[in-house]
């Protein structure tokens, strides 16, 4: 166990890290970010920052001797980076589960392997490669970089076979995977939090909207399209959970399909589909991948309201928050982000 006292590491400084940082001061702990970025969200709220880049090894070491555990907000922390880090200091959770999240391909066969059904998909390595990819799982189809994507980045829509050129110059000819688009009635995630005992509590699954590929509302309670998925949904999280070893927060989006629940992907770490939680749940996500990391019992998930809205602020919808303030259901969080780009998340508001 990790006391309260103690201080927690957190690899990679965004808003994600900031929500942690703040769930974990809650409890008394200390918080060491780890981070390259200039602008650190979650710097701004901890005790300690560190701004280095994933691979400068004394840095990492001074690191890992000034912190008890260690866990990340950002699943893109490079493999040897962990491993120089968990030959120092306990970190949670563990390797594996960020090699098989890294990388769609592993992910998916991972998935597959243990009885969840993603939409079909193949390895692509080259345009021939794509074009013969096409014409075994057909079109519509998407076509996804196997690493480094988020928010809808390093992806291609493909309408037809004619399309397979320009998909592949899109997503810069790197390593992909193609897939078959899903029809989906609506999108889902379970959030599972895992003790280092075995214990283990879920979230309701929420029902989220995405607007161009980035995440623009979760909604709980879901409708009975998603929640008559649930239960199988959360079945396939518990045996990646076991599979892994896992301890903390883990994630899984799916597509809800008539037929049964379709894996989309999976996020090592507490997700932007769990936001909600920090007032719309008894015990946020953020606090209870805190608690897990450090060993302490999990805190009960159940819903605070009857109906709980997270709405992500994208871009120049920021510049509400005079308006989001003077609404006396709004929870607003804004992460102190300097520049506003378009669809870039400045901030979220949970309405209960
Ligand atoms: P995020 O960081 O928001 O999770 P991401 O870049 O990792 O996004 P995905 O989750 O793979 O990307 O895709 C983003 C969104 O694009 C999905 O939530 C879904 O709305 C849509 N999408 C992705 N793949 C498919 C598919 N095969 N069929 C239909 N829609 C899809
Ligand atoms: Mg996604």
């Amino acid at each position: 166990m990790i006391a309260p006292g103690s201080t927690i590491g957190i690899l990679g400084g965004g808003q994600l890290g900031r929500m942690l940082a703040l769930a974990a001061a809650n409890m008394g702990y200390r918080v060491h970010v780890f981070a390259p970025e200039a602008e650190l969200p979650a710097g701004d709220v901890a005790a300690q920052v560190t701004r280095a880049a994933y691979d400068d090894i004394a840095a990492l070491d001074a690191f890992a001797a000034a912190v008890d555990v260690v866990t990340y907000e950002f699943e893109n922390v490079p493999g040897a980076t962990v491993e120089r880090l968990a030959a120092r200091v306990p970190v949670r959770p563990g390797a594996r589960a960020l090699d098989i999240a890294q990388d769609r391909l592993a992910e998916k066969t991972f998935i597959a392997g243990l009885g969840g059904t993603p939409a079909s998909f193949r390895a692509v390595a080259s345009e021939a490669d794509l074009v013969s990819a096409l014409a075994a799982i057909g079109t519509p189809a998407v076509l996804k970089t196997r690493r480094m994507g988020y928010d809808g980045k390093g992806q291609a829509r493909i309408a037809t076979p004619a399309d397979a050129p320009a998909a592949w110059t899109a997503i810069g000819g790197a390593p992909a995977i193609v897939e078959a688009h899903i029809a989906f009635d609506h999108e889902f995630s379970v959030i599972l939090a895992c003790g280092g005992d075995g214990a283990t509590v879920v979230y309701d699954v929420p029902d989220n909207a995405h607007v161009g590929g980035v995440l623009d509302t979760s909604r709980v309670p879901a409708p009975l399209a998603i929640t008559r998925h649930a239960e199988a949904a959360t079945a396939l999280a518990r045996r990646v959970a076991d599979a892994l070893d896992y301890v903390g927060v883990l994630t899984l989006e799916f597509f809800a399909c008539p037929a049964g629940p379709v894996f989309n992907e999976m996020a090592p770490r507490v997700h932007n589909s769990g936001h909600w939680t920090i007032e719309g749940a008894r015990v946020s996500q953020f606090e209870n991948h805190i608690r897990a990391v450090c060993g302490l019992p999990l805190g009960p998930t159940t819903l605070t309201a009857n109906t709980v809205t997270m709405t992500n602020l994208l871009g120049d919808a920021v510049h509400d928050w005079a308006r989001l303030l003077a609404d006396p259901s709004a929870h607003l969080h804004l992460y102190g982000k300097s520049e506003v780009k378009p669809g870039r998340k400045m901030g979220h508001v949970t309405r209960l």
